[in-house]
């Protein structure tokens, strides 16, 4: 028997149609790449996009065809999701701080026929215009004034949307219609790309207003420093106009000054970023002396929180650390670190001890741990295995079926990370599988170490990986980028690690050097480390 209830279907159209009619006037202010601050309104927003659907459709663009963008967060980045999506087309968002190389592949992968970017990225599109095999429009966010010579035959955004109908018909499709793709970053191999559906989006997005997730609401006003190109800024691109909050998006400036000074003047209540991004926040609130009075959460995820920078938001500003792990193959978002119950009256240091967690998943979300056969592990908040996710925003699978069958016999995706669950489903990731250090046959946590370590004021950056040892067949060596001006010696690392790890996970020797590699997303690049250390002779050795 069948339920008698009316058909609506999920797609992410509706989204901004409802943030149009319940919320109009609630805004996105931009910093736009000329450095003013421009303010839109859900409703202009609405209007925009529905001129960008008449403009793809008059490019003969519409049901399943790709548009990219390579895009920093803002209001005309938005216009062209929802104006892209809305008839059915799939947005593509490419990361810019890929190799210029790897965005060409990655376009012809896609085969992308429009390319909507920022002036920022021109240098780039030039570079590889010639190798893009099927993008045949080339759209830059600009108007007539401030548009940049180019040989692309590119059109400014505000003139290519200008003057078209706002009438457009959206969401005439299945909800299961491909919606969104973005490109893992290919820390191993080529790029493989998650192609979100409508139904899955709207249903992260739902998943993501739980108050023990995001959990904002209209009067929020959320920043996100997390790139759209980074797993749909986690989300917050659907669900900050689905509640009706306010969007402030950073442009391209990221550094500490320039989100303070967004935080300040437009009284920011929930942000979000990658642990980098804080280090250059805390900086510069430490150096100028400056407080936080409006902000109430940060959503810190991508990798872990360092325990310095839980600390500093938590016991010096006040603010809520929400640590969120996920992936882009989870929407993103899988787990956050709010407080369980049980925790809420724990004395401050087990509720930073929890917080340093990865934490629960929100209703939509299923995790389990599995052993190298795939058998079950306990929760028990100790034993470690290979996670795995099954949920409503979980990928089935990479476009075009690169990697093949991704699920196991339950459905579950191998997440490639190495964590424990206790017994409440609080999940702790201790490495990455192709990261874990295996010495004498245990597992060593790269992460812990990283994190203690960088928790030294003399240490900037720190990466442990696993270097060849004829006994043990894999020795920690710490990778230590040393904080400006500072020197630290190899005896003051090992010191802050002592009694905080087990003896036998000790590095086996520190090295120092100017730069960690970073990665597109803002991640240490181990593969680039173990590539410069792998004739690296430890002392022990
Ligand atoms: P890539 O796999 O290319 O780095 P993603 O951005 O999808 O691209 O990264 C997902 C991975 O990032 C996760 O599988 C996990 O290893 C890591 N990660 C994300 N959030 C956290 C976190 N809070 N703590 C530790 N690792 C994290």
């Amino acid at each position: 028997m069948l339920g008698i209830m009316q058909d609506w279907p999920l797609t992410v159209n509706k989204v901004l149609e409802h943030a149009n009619r319940i919320n109009p006037t609630r805004e996105i202010i931009t910093r736009r790449v000329e450095g003013n601050i421009s303010r839109t309104t859900y409703a202009e927003l609405f209007t925009m996009s529905k001129q960008v659907s008449n403009a793809l459709k008059d490019h003969g663009i519409g049901l399943g065809d790709r548009v990219a963008t390579l895009g920093w967060n803002s209001e005309r980045h938005m216009a062209s999701w929802y104006g892209a999506m809305g008839i059915g087309a799939v947005l593509h968002t490419i990361n810019p701080r890929l190799h210029p190389e790897q965005i060409a592949w990655i376009a012809n992968h896609a085969e992308d026929k429009v390319l909507i970017f920022d002036k920022t990225f021109l240098p780039v599109v030039e570079a590889i215009k010639d190798h893009l095999e099927t993008v045949k429009t080339f759209v830059i966010y600009a108007d007539a004034d401030t548009m940049p010579e180019n040989s692309l035959g590119a059109v400014p955004f505000d003139i290519w949307i200008d003057g078209r109908s706002d009438e457009c018909r959206w969401g005439d499709f299945p909800e299961d219609t491909a919606c969104g793709l973005c490109y893992t970053s290919g820390t191993t191999g080529n790029p493989k790309g998650v192609l979100y559906s409508h139904r899955s989006n709207v249903l992260h997005t739902m998943i993501t207003m739980q108050k023990d997730a995001i959990g904002m609401g209209a009067n929020d006003v959320v920043l996100p420093v997390v790139p759209m190109f980074h797993a749909n800024a986690w989300g917050l691109a659907l669900s900050c106009p689905a509640t009706g909050a306010n969007m402030v998006m950073p442009g391209a400036q990221m550094d500490g000054a320039s989100i303070y000074e967004l935080l300040d003047t437009e009284k920011v209540t929930i942000t979000a970023a990658v642990p980098t991004v804080w280090l250059m926040l805390l900086n510069h609130l430490q150096e100028n002396n400056l407080k936080l009075p409006h902000l109430n959460k940060v959503i810190i995820g991508g990798s872990a929180v360092p325990e310095k920078i839980l600390r500093a938001f938590e016991e010096d500003y006040e603010v809520d650390v929400v640590h969120a792990w996920g992936m882009t193959e989870t929407s993103p978002l899988g787990t956050l670190g709010t407080l369980p119950p049980h925790m809420l009256d724990a004395p401050i240091e087990k509720r930073l001890e929890q917080k340093l967690k990865q934490g629960r998943p929100p209703f939509g979300v299923e995790l389990k741990i599995v052993d190298d056969e795939g058998n079950d592990l306990p929760n028990d908040g100790e034993t470690t295995g290979r996670l795995m996710v099954r949920g409503a925003a979980i990928a089935a699978g990479y476009f075009k079926g690169v990697g093949g069958n991704v699920l196991d016999p339950n459905g579950f995706f191998d997440t490639g990370d190495v964590a424990h669950l206790d017994e409440y489903g609080t999940m702790t990731i201790t490495d990455r599988a192709k990261d874990v250090i295996k010495s004498g046959g245990e597992w060593i946590s790269s992460i812990d170490i990283e994190n203690i370590a960088v928790g030294h004021p003399k240490v900037a950056n720190a990466a442990a990986i696993g270097i060849y040892h004829p006994k043990w067949d894999e020795r920690p060596l710490l990778v230590v980028q040393p904080a400006q001006g500072e020197n630290p010696t190899k005896e003051e690392v090992l010191a802050q690690l002592d009694g905080k790890i087990a003896k036998w996970w000790t590095p086996d020797d520190v090295v120092f050097v100017s730069e960690i590699p970073l990665g597109a997303t803002g991640k240490i690049n181990k593969l680039a480390l173990r590539e410069q250390f792998k004739d690296y002779k430890l002392p022990t050795a």
